[in-house]
Order: C-alpha cells, then structure tokens, then sequence
C-alpha cells in the first residue's frame, strides 16, 4: 500500500536582527539557572558566544562558555565536549552559537547529559548502535553565524567516526534544538567566500527537497518506523520555493558586499525557510556526494577559511555535482527542474532543451560568486571517481530520498561530468 501520511516538525523560531539579545529573558522564563554555552574557537574570537553569555547573566543564568567544538566534528571532539560538560554540570540548558559543528556538538552534548551510556551508542546503526534516547533532552537554543547549514532546524548531528574512517550522524526527534534564533547580524562578518560556500548550501537544501522522492511514492509505514526526512510534501514544499525566491535576488548581493544588512537579512531567512523544508522532506545526490568529496580532500585551501588544514568546505563540496545531478534527475519530474530554474533566474532565457535549464542557471550562479569550476578545481581527476563513487554509495540514507535508484554508472556518471563544469 502507499503511504499517505507525512510529518512536519519545526523548532519555535526567533528571527531578526537583535534576535540573539533575548536569550537570556528566554531561559529564564524556563527556570534555567545554570547553561553551557557551546561554540569553536573560531567563533568564540568574535566576541558572540560570551556576548551571549554576559546577557543571560543579567537574568540571574550563571553561563559558561565551552569553545572546544571542532569544525566538522569527530566522535573524538564530540567526547572532549561531553566529558567536560558531564564533568562540569548539571546544566539546565544549552545554548549552541556558531556554524553547524557548534550546533551538531550541543546536541551530543545534550543527548548525554540527559542519557545514559557511551556516544557510540547513539551513532545510526551500522556504525554505531542505533540506540534511541529514552529521556527528554534539556533545553537547546540554536544560534547559527553562519547562513546555511540549517542544523538549527534539523534533528540530526553529523560525526566523522575516526576508528572506522567514515561520516555518520545521530538521528532523532528528540535532538531538534527546542527554539532557533536566528539574528542575521552575527552573519554580518562572515568572509565572501564562506557567504557563497555556505549559500551554495541553502540553495542545495532548497532545491534537493524540492525535488526529493515525493511521500506518496514510499510504502506505507507503520508509526514506528516513520523518520524524520519523509520525501517531497506540500509544506515542505513551500519552504523550498520560497527561500529560491529570496536567494534569486539576495545571494549575488551578499557575496559581494557583506556590509549589506538587508542581504545578510533576506539570506538569513532563505536559510531559515530551505532547513524548515529540507529539515523534513530531506536532501539527496548532491549531499551524498559531499561526504566523499569533503573527506578525500588532499591540499586544497578555500579562501575565507582558516588555512591551517586543507578542506573542502560542505556547501562547496555539495555545489559541485549539483548541475550534474540535476540533470540526472530531470527526467523525474521535469516541471519542478523548469520551475525551480524560474524561480533562481526570473525572467531568463529558457534553452530549448530543458533538460540544461537548472544546470545551466547554478553554473551562471556559481561562476558569478567564485565557486570553484568543478571537481578538478579542488584537486581531483579522473583517477580519483572510483573511490569518490563508492563514497557517495556509501550514503544510503540520502539516496533514499532522491528521485530516482543511483547506480553506481550514475554515479560514476556524475562525478565525472562534475570534473569541469564550464
Ligand atoms: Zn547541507
């Protein structure tokens, strides 16, 4: 039987500039007393996270900062912030301020201060253990500084598993932070080349749960076997439209002058809208691909980044196979590839055949804002697409939710086209 059943789940939300200045009234209404602050290094040296901190003093909340986070976290670092938080609780609540590590570490923190057992527990099976949290979590604000990763919204945390050299996640409802405050000013100092990395990502949440495996097309579940990214529904949908909309007239702007507090704004809430759809409907082939690609980097150094290890940042890393896979999954559905093509470039010229319009307009775009040209452009050749492919296949949980069956020829397919995209 097919399913006819989807579920939608958002954190509360708090949105706009000045936003991040009433946490501290929020806790308390709570009855908090004593909150960890989560954040990097990285972060915490633009003053943000103890300005937070200072602020919920003012309610009577004792806050202490913990910068240990790790941008793109290991089940190493996500240990290193349990163990010091476990050491130095019991806390009341958490309050996470940074990119999507910062977010993705306050939720295994939170899990295992209110939960018995080890972290490894928790991982999604293979991997890990699969287990479920038998307890409520504690309150977790989420305040992201970086626009895109949508970790706010979502109810998963995302680790690299160093013993057995692969990416995994803990995923479950009662991860998703209770409440999200967004305030666009703390994006305000974000460099240009991590505004158009991290854009990438919003834009790629938005069009791959736009054009995600519809609900209907799954077989019936029973209610326990429901998980968070259910496919392609009408509200998810929404969402995915609307924050294509923002980022058609936004996006360019941000990446160019940083300055400009209406663009951070109008970025923000594109973020904000594609992690309230994807955050349910789910992403597909363009996220699976990212984990290889970000995993296998060699010596590549992206501008606007820390430079002491080469990375290939997650929204670039999801950006470069994107026109490629979706002109793999056209055929799925070719008026919502015409549509969303619309949507990011008003008022373009459509090429006669269809099939190069979504393409055509994310390569314009990421041309324009100084993503890199292809695979090739951060270390990669033809050599290297095997190893890259079995990487993507690794990615079930993702692939899942796309359009259509991956193979590993399509795979192998769209890797290779991703090699130079211009
Ligand atoms: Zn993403």
């Amino acid at each position: 039987m097919q399913e006819t059943v989807f579920t939608y789940g958002a954190p509360q939300l708090k949105f706009g500039p000045g936003a991040s200045d009433e946490i501290g009234y929020d806790l308390s209404q709570s009855g908090a007393k004593r909150v960890l602050v989560v954040t990097d290094a990285g972060v915490a040296a633009t003053g943000h996270p103890q300005r937070v901190a200072d602020q919920m003093a003012e309610f009577g909340i004792e806050a202490v900062v913990y910068d240990g986070s790790r941008v793109e976290p290991t089940d190493a670092s996500l240990q290193a912030a349990v163990d010091h938080a476990r050491e130095t609780g019991p806390w009341d609540a958490f309050v996470a301020v940074g990119g999507g590590s910062a977010i993705d570490t306050a939720k295994a923190v939170d899990l295992l201060c209110t939960n018995p057992g080890d972290l490894i527990d928790y991982v999604n099976a293979p991997v890990g253990g699969g287990r479920s949290p038998a307890h409520p979590l504690a309150p977790l604000v989420a305040v992201p500084t970086t626009t895109g990763t949508g970790s706010e919204s979502t109810t998963v945390c995302v680790l690299d598993v160093l013993a057995q050299q692969v990416k995994s996640g803990i995923s479950h409802p009662r991860l998703r932070p209770t409440m999200a405050v967004v305030d666009p000013r703390l994006t305000m100092t974000q460099p240009a080349g991590v505004t158009a990395a991290a854009g990438m990502d919003i834009l790629c949440h938005a069009l791959e749960s736009w054009t995600a495996r519809p609900y209907t097309s799954y077989p019936r579940k029973q209610p326990e076997e429901r998980v968070p990214y259910c496919g392609a529904n009408p509200i998810a949908d929404m969402w995915a439209e609307k924050s294509l909309r923002l980022l058609a007239t936004s996006f360019r702007q941000a990446v160019k002058n940083g300055d400009d507090e209406d663009a951070r704004t109008q970025m923000s809430l594109a973020a904000t809208f594609a992690g309230m759809g994807f955050g349910n409907a789910g992403v597909h082939i363009p996220h699976a691909n990212a984990y290889p690609v970000a995993g296998r980097v060699r010596d590549f150094r992206p501008e606007g980044y820390p430079d002491d290890h080469a990375m290939v940042p997650h929204g670039m890393a999801v950006a470069l196979t994107a026109p490629e896979a979706f002109r793999f999954t056209f055929d799925a559905d070719p008026e919502r590839h015409v549509r969303a093509a619309e949507l990011l470039a008003p008022g373009s010229d459509r090429p006669d055949d269809l099939r190069e319009y979504l393409p055509g307009v994310l390569a314009d775009l990421m041309r324009d804002i100084g993503i890199p040209n292809g695979l090739g452009a951060v270390g990669y050749a033809e050599s290297d697409v095997p190893a890259l492919a079995e990487g993507t296949l690794k990615q079930q949980r993702l692939l899942a939710t796309a359009p259509k069956d991956v193979t590993e020829d399509d795979a192998t397919a769209i890797l290779t086209r991703s090699l130079e995209l211009w």
